[in-house]
């Protein structure tokens, strides 16, 4: 496995794999990596013949008043846990590597970047879709891999590569779980023990949210009130939203009488944890 810490590096060291019409994957991460990432690896390494996982705690899309100086690092176990899941390239670059001079353009994918997490998280999005931009243009993969854990994300790129006809796949993951349910997160390193037993009520109540409505509950301000009952039920919390929303346009829902997706966002003393889960109606094939 190669760590490659330069944009011209990382173009030299793909281009035979890609000359050869070999599949290349990339996972774009921030670090700190876990059992989500590694799912995205081990999905990566299933379905391409090269895997490159990037990490790069990226400026742009953190706001001030946000943890980018607190983000954990942890890159020896992230190196070694990329050779273990057998990726072969690790790129890894500085800030200023990525950003030598003032940003002067930038990627904003507008109407999905504003409900939700762009609420509160202004410019968040447009710092993501800006950097996945780069990463997609630097690495040129032919998939790129990402969480269902960040819904928003997840719909904010695929159409950002739809509507710039970006020549890359872009593939979806399911979350991963800690036993409990909490969607394991680097952010949950900032969880005290008795935050970290009342966090599992966003997870628990998403489950009763999808169970509910497979028993034929459909107004979506029920669902809604519901889950914010169970997760301050919990003890002290700032939801910031509970929300039910389209699964592509992101758009609120009133009556879930096809797939819709809740989502929540709640801080748990300073830890900021996002979740959601699809809503099928009936509870039919998905
Ligand atoms: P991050 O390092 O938090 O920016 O995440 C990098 C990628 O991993 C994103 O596509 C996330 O959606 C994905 N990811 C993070 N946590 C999980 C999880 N628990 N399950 C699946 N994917 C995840």
């Amino acid at each position: 496995m190669q760590v490659i810490r330069t944009i011209e590096q990382v173009r030299q060291a793909l281009r035979p794999a890609r000359q050869a019409g070999r599949r290349v994957g990339l996972v774009p991460t921030m670090g700190a990596l876990h059992e989500g990432h590694w799912s995205l690896v081990d999905r990566a390494r299933q379905t391409c013949a090269e895997v490159a996982v990037s990490i790069f705690v990226n400026p742009l899309q953190f706001g001030t008043g946000e943890d980018i100086d607190s983000y954990p690092q942890t890159e020896e176990h992230d190196l070694t846990g990329c050779a273990e899941h057998g990726c072969a390239w690790v790129f890894a670059p500085s800030p200023q590597e990525m950003y030598p001079d003032q940003v002067l353009t930038s990627v904003t994918v507008r109407r999905l970047s504003t409900p939700l997490c762009g609420r509160t998280r202004t410019g968040h999005f447009q710092g993501v879709a800006t950097v996945v931009c780069k990463l997609l243009n630097i690495v040129l993969p032919d998939v790129a891999f990402f969480g269902e854990k960040d819904y928003q994300q997840l719909v904010v790129i695929r159409r950002m590569v739809r509507d710039l006809n970006m020549p890359v796949e872009i593939v979806g993951c399911p979350t991963v779980r800690e036993p409990d349910g909490l969607a394991v997160s680097s952010r949950n390193a900032y969880l005290d023990a008795d935050q970290r037993s009342r966090a599992v009520s966003i997870s628990a109540a998403l489950r009763e949210a999808v169970d509910a409505v497979k028993q034929g509950a459909h107004d979506a301000r029920r669902l809604i009130a519901d889950a914010e009952q169970r997760i301050t039920r919990a003890g002290p919390v700032d939801i910031e939203y509970v929300e039910v929303v389209d699964l592509d346009t992101l758009e609120a829902v009133e009556t879930i009488d096809r797939p819709a997706r809740m989502c929540v966002a709640a801080k748990f003393g300073r830890a900021r944890l996002i979740d959601n889960l699809p809503l099928y109606v009936g509870g039919g094939a998905q």
